[in-house]
């Protein structure tokens, strides 16, 4: 292991990192692949930040993905990781006299604003909405629709897969055989097969306006900041078996992403799933049904009461994009994430990262 030192950005906004005093003593893999303003699509931890990356000029975006909504994501600067930061070492680290109040703003508590990504829209931008819709009226109109609804009907009920013998195999063998015709002409003529080609292409061109959509929603581009976006590994909802939802996910928005702008791949551990403000676990509200006692699993609650967020509602999708986005900043700034957000924790790395919190707590002071 390589031990590098680091000077940290300046926390004074405008002022760029030259002039820090205090350095960190960083531990990085061998090798660490350096990520700077330029296009990149790389995993959290090979990573490292780049000195000449102003962390004061750049807007950070964390996106969590999911199966109801497609993606979240939300934007942040410096200052909230310092807040987060802070807080932990509050809570962790060292739990000085001071007010919690003192550090925590109050307009601090509400979490950022997200830039959320559905299936609907994505139906509707790449052309899939206007397509099927056109398959069912067809169906519905012209006569070798009809033909091929009636067909489906009748071959619903003769599964090839769930036959028991091997007569009814036969017999089910050749209601298909009657009815391939039908279906073939009318799935696969030359029109649909046309308009199939097109909705490949359109979907193509559709995937790249909405990643650009969620890159300016960040408003780096009006405020000529650097964008370095943090995506969660987990949760595409590719092989998921809940039923009666479109399936848009996948790493496409991320492969794009890559080729504007430095992407960066992160652990999704536990980040669904801890306080943001205190680092400790949260729960599931429960509310009350008739005599009945239900949880809520869309959101979550911190039942700490010394948490400057405690006893209130948060959404699961939010907090867990912000979480992702401090656990990739993090791993790219120190080397280790956040020990709660650490898949294998271990004394060491819990040690390194307590001090690291330390020292760019202790540079901030020096520069406020
Ligand atoms: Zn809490």
């Amino acid at each position: 292991m390589r031990i590098k030192t680091r000077q940290i950005d300046s926390f004074t906004p405008g002022k760029t990192n030259t002039n820090s005093a205090a350095s960190l003593q960083k531990p990085q893999a061998t090798n660490p692949i350096i990520i700077d303003s330029k296009p990149s699509l790389h995993k959290a931890e090979d990573c490292e930040l780049s000195d000449r990356v102003s962390l004061t000029n750049a807007v950070f975006a964390g996106t969590d993905n999911g199966l109801i909504k497609t993606t979240e994501t939300v934007f942040f600067d410096i200052e909230r990781f310092a807040l987060h930061l802070e807080l932990y070492r509050y809570f962790h680290i060292s739990e000085d006299p001071m007010d919690i109040d003192d550090i925590v703003p109050s307009t601090c508590l509400n979490l950022p604003e997200t830039h959320t990504v559905g299936p609907k829209q994505i139906a509707q931008q790449t052309g899939l909405t206007s397509y099927t819709s056109s398959l069912v009226s067809k169906k519905k109109r012209t006569t070798a629709g009809h033909q091929v609804m009636e067909a489906e009907e009748l071959l619903s009920g003769c599964s090839i897969h769930q036959s028991t013998t091997a007569e009814e195999l036969d017999r089910n063998y050749q209601e298909h055989e009657q009815c391939r015709e039908s279906v073939r002409s009318f799935y696969y003529s030359n029109n649909q097969c046309k308009r199939r080609r097109h909705l490949e292409l359109s979907k193509k061109k559709a995937h790249k306006r909405i990643a650009a959509a969620e890159r300016e929603a960040s408003g780096f581009k009006e405020g000529g900041k650097a964008l370095v976006m943090f995506v969660g590994d987990r949760g595409h909802g590719v092989g998921s078996r809940i039923k009666g939802h479109q399936r848009f996910g996948g790493t496409w928005k991320q492969e794009i992403h890559g080729r504007y702008t430095p992407t960066v791949i992160t652990n999704e551990y536990n980040s669904s799933q801890t306080c943001l403000f205190c680092f400790r676990k949260l729960s599931h509200p429960l509310k009350t049904i008739g005599d009945k006692v239900k949880t809520t699993n869309g959101s979550f609650i911190c039942i700490n009461d010394k948490c400057p967020n405690a006893f209130k509602v948060v959404c699961r999708d939010q907090v867990s994009a912000l979480a992702i986005g401090l656990a990739g900043l993090a791993s790219i700034l120190f080397g280790v994430t956040f020990p709660c957000f650490d898949q294998q924790p271990c004394h060491f790395k819990r040690q390194q990262f307590n001090d690291l919190a330390l020292s760019f707590w202790e540079q901030k002071q020096q520069q406020a």
